[in-house]
């Protein structure tokens, strides 16, 4: 017995050649469209007529003479050929369908789209909250960093003003040169927890929007030439040298005296925490075009690429100052860089690791008026 599938791909028909023990030979071709046909309408029609279908035949040994499996198959409902043909069963199951196939055909795609889009939408869901839980838990962690900073800041200065205090009361401190020492200290020790304590309350007020601003005209050259003098000393006592560069004459610009100290205080203040040994801090006032640019620069540890956005985020402390042991709260930029953003002004940062840091402050002569 021969079998010869004809044209197998789509088994449109099959050719069967028999030998009988007289050596007559006989062969047929049968059309298979037409016999799946005629069983299926009579044998299987619970099946689904679209649904397409893993055939097989095979002789009555469980020997296949031939296969057109597509899937898996599901189990064969098997159908013995006609009499006047061998003794083979055909051998049919229907195909199972996938779940993303079910689902398109059950409503022509609209199953599968809305499937698509309820999984698309847990997906964004559960990273968003992911993001916004790491957000929380990174805020969480900065602030009470902030707080066990601000608690040390606070506690330093106030620490040693009580020392000395304790010294003079005590009269253990014998020389008026000492003793005129001693004062100077825990007035610079005072002046350090006033500014801190200005710039925790004005942090507050900042976040919340509640700080009010006195606009008035204001001679910058003016406002640091006093800056200096008043901090000059604890400056010197501290080995800094400052060189304060102004040749041009600067008009006077529309800004709140109190706000734009507290700039230049945060400033020259990081220029001394993060200076390092080299102890020089450069202070230039120019203007250019419209606009008058105050500039503090440090030869200290400078700031990497990768911190110089985030340093002017709230609470935010770079890994260097934390590794040396610099101690900080994270909110002086923050303060600085809202106050020049109320002025309409912006801050520029140049800045290489080991070399240094430049912040510049830009105001506008014309524009930074009260709005
Ligand atoms: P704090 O100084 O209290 O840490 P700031 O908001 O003033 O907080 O500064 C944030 C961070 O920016 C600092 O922790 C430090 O990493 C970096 N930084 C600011 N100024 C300088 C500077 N002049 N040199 C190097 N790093 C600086």
């Amino acid at each position: 017995m021969t079998s010869i599938p004809i044209n197998a791909a789509e088994l449109t028909a099959v050719y069967l050649s028999t030998e009988n023990d007289a050596g007559v030979q006989s062969s047929m071709v049968i059309d298979f469209p037409e016999y799946l046909k005629s069983v299926s309408d009579k044998l299987i029609r619970k099946l689904d007529p679209e649904a397409s279908m893993n055939l097989k035949v095979e002789d009555n040994n469980g020997k296949l003479i031939f296969s057109r499996i597509s899937t898996e198959d599901i189990g064969y409902l098997a159908f013995p050929f006609p009499e006047n043909l061998p003794k083979w069963s055909l051998l049919l199951s229907k195909n199972k369908p996938g779940f993303i196939a079910t689902l398109w055909k059950a409503g022509s795609g609209i199953y599968l789209f809305i499937f698509i889009l309820i999984a698309l939408l847990m997906v964004l869901g559960f990273v968003f909250t992911l993001y916004t839980l790491n957000m929380e838990l990174r805020l969480n962690k900065l602030k009470s960093e902030f707080i066990s900073n601000v608690s040390h800041e606070l506690k330093s200065p106030l620490t040693s003003i009580r020392m000395m205090t304790e010294l003079l009361h005590h009269k253990r401190v014998q020389t008026e040169e000492r003793k005129s020492a001693y004062y100077s200290a825990m007035l610079q020790e005072s002046e350090r927890l006033s500014h801190l304590i200005d710039n925790i309350l004005d942090f507050s007020r900042i976040d919340e929007d509640r700080k009010k601003y006195e606009f008035i005209d204001l001679d910058l050259d003016e406002l640091l030439r006093n800056f200096l003098e008043s901090t000059r000393e604890r400056l010197t006592d501290s080995g800094f040298k400052i060189r304060y560069n102004c040749t041009d004459t600067i008009r006077p610009i529309r800004a709140d005296k109190n706000a734009i100290l507290q700039v230049i205080y945060n400033l020259v203040d990081n220029a001394i925490k993060f200076s390092g040994k080299f102890r020089q801090i450069d202070i230039d006032l120019f203007s250019r075009d419209e606009e008058v640019q105050l500039c503090v620069k440090d030869y200290g540890i400078g700031i990497p690429d990768k911190d110089q956005e985030k340093i002017f985020d709230r609470f935010y402390r770079g890994d260097e100052p934390q590794r040396l042991g610099i101690k900080g709260s994270g909110i002086g930029l923050t303060i600085v860089k809202r106050i020049i953003e109320v002025h309409k002004g912006h801050l520029t940062l140049k800045s290489i690791p080991g070399e240094g840091s430049t912040f510049c402050v830009h105001l506008s002569i014309d524009k930074n008026t009260e709005t």
